[in-house]
């Protein structure tokens, strides 16, 4: 990778990736940090202020990736930092129960109508495989619903995707699944309620819940058509299955209870992560009480974490939610049109086919001129043309997501100078759309 072009502006981010490579297998902790999909030399981060990120060759980016989500105030929010030295101070970490869990819990369930009671996990990825344990130990049910292109953390279960067709029984996307943990996964199409249908037929009595992105950003972003998830909701209560809404996304930041503020569809569970752990390792399952109460040490559904409800993470957590109010939201969404329309403006002028999808602040440019409303669809894009306008916003200091199959998130903190910086940078990165080929 190091032969691009593009590298000379990376040296110190090159070496990095060397040394890391030599002690991490592809040189990252999780892959798409990798900038496989792009090329070229994955840029080491060593500082963030607000909407800005600063390399390791001392280059400045408008962040328009806020570490995958969580950062929707921007990087090292001061409010965000003093609740966090103030937590260190008094120790990193007990093993025992403490008040900031409580209380990050409290907030949560405050804000959310159907989440009744949660239980705080390390990350999105425990979450959902929590959830889905809950789930079946709750409903004594085996088989699991969920939709290509909605990824839901490396859970050995949810790394299936299916073949075409419709109820197929998945096959593992990676070695190292087997047959049996993900042939209990049902794997279908997204935005189409007639699998479901069809396969609670296919199915009676062995479905123990559907899991769906509340609204899907791991494709790009593909938003639920309207009436897909109350559609989701009403098959689950016809069958006596529960609907799993995975917000670890879309939690706190499409808009103050999330993706449930947007379309008000009662989950029996929903997961949590990203924006609630406030830059730290926090993430959450949670909803009805009568399910919850399956959980140990209520229940009889086993589940533990040595770090979970971190005293430093929850307060991190708990800062950064208690500064979401609705101003900020509407801060978060503005300029989230503002950069929305400068793509687009940029892309028409230079009569780039594109669909640029929202879902609140959250969106993403596919290089098409069709609607994207399920995977196949995301598939057919024209990816190359995304490569090239990466690396020339890339080189102007625009920091995009290194893959055209992610959403691009913005903060409060994305300011005029911050959107002038990305208007300045468009132009030339539309071009090279425009010129790139397969
Ligand atoms: C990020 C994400 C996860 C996984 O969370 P991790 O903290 O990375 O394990 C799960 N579900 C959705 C919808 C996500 O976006």
């Amino acid at each position: 990778m190091s032969e691009l072009p593009y590298s000379y502006e990376a040296q110190a981010s090159q070496a990095l990736f060397d040394r890391a490579a030599a002690v991490t297998p592809g040189g990252v902790n999780s892959p798409v940090r990798a900038f496989r999909a792009v090329g070229g030399t994955p840029r080491f981060m060593v500082s963030g202020t607000g909407p800005y990120l600063t390399d390791a060759d001392g280059r400045e980016y408008v962040d328009l990736v806020c570490s995958w989500g969580p950062m929707i105030l921007g990087h090292a929010h001061p409010e965000v930092i003093a609740a966090v030295q103030e937590a260190v101070a008094r120790g990193t970490s007990f093993g025992t129960p403490g008040e900031g869990e409580v209380a990050l819990a409290e907030e949560m369930v405050a804000r959310i109508e159907p989440l009744e009671q949660v239980r705080l996990v390390s990350s999105g990825t425990e979450a959902t495989m929590s959830a889905i344990r809950l789930a079946r130990g709750f409903t004594r049910r085996t088989k699991v619903v969920k939709f290509a292109g909605c990824y839901h953390g490396h859970v050995d279960s949810l790394l299936a995707s299916a073949g075409s067709g419709v109820a197929t029984f998945a096959l593992p996307d990676t070695p190292g699944v087997t047959g049996a943990q993900a042939g209990d996964t049902i794997v279908l199409p997204y935005n189409d309620l007639d699998a479901v249908h069809a396969a609670f037929a296919a199915h009676p009595g062995e479905i123990a819940c559907v899991i769906t992105e509340a609204s899907p950003g791991n494709m790009g972003v593909v938003p639920p058509l309207p009436g897909f998830n109350q559609g989701l909701k009403d098959a689950c209560a016809a069958n006596g299955a529960l609907y799993v809404s995975d917000e670890v996304m879309t939690g706190f930041r499409t808009s103050r209870e999330g993706w449930y503020g947007v379309d008000g569809v009662r989950p029996d569970l929903m997961t949590f992560g990203k924006v609630m752990g406030g830059g730290f390792p926090a993430a959450a399952f949670g909803g009805r009480a009568d399910v919850m109460g399956h959980l140990a040490p209520a229940g009889p559904v086993y589940q533990a974490g040595t770090l979970s409800g971190n005293p430093v993470a929850t307060a991190a957590g708990l800062a950064q939610l208690r500064l979401l109010d609705d101003a900020a939201y509407e801060k978060v969404n503005a300029a989230s049109a503002r950069i929305q329309s400068l793509v687009t403006e940029a892309l028409t002028k230079e009569g780039v086919a594109h669909t640029l999808q929202t879902a609140s602040n959250m969106f993403s440019v596919f290089f098409t001129d069709r609607p994207v409303r399920d995977y196949d669809d995301a598939k057919a894009q024209e990816s190359f043309r995304y490569t090239a306008f990466f690396h020339s916003l890339l080189a102007d200091g625009v920091y995009l997501p290194p893959s055209s199959f992610e959403s691009w998130f913005v903060s409060t903190a994305h300011d005029d100078r911050a959107v002038q910086r990305i208007a300045d940078a468009l132009p030339a990165a539309a071009r090279a759309a425009a010129e790139a080929t397969a």
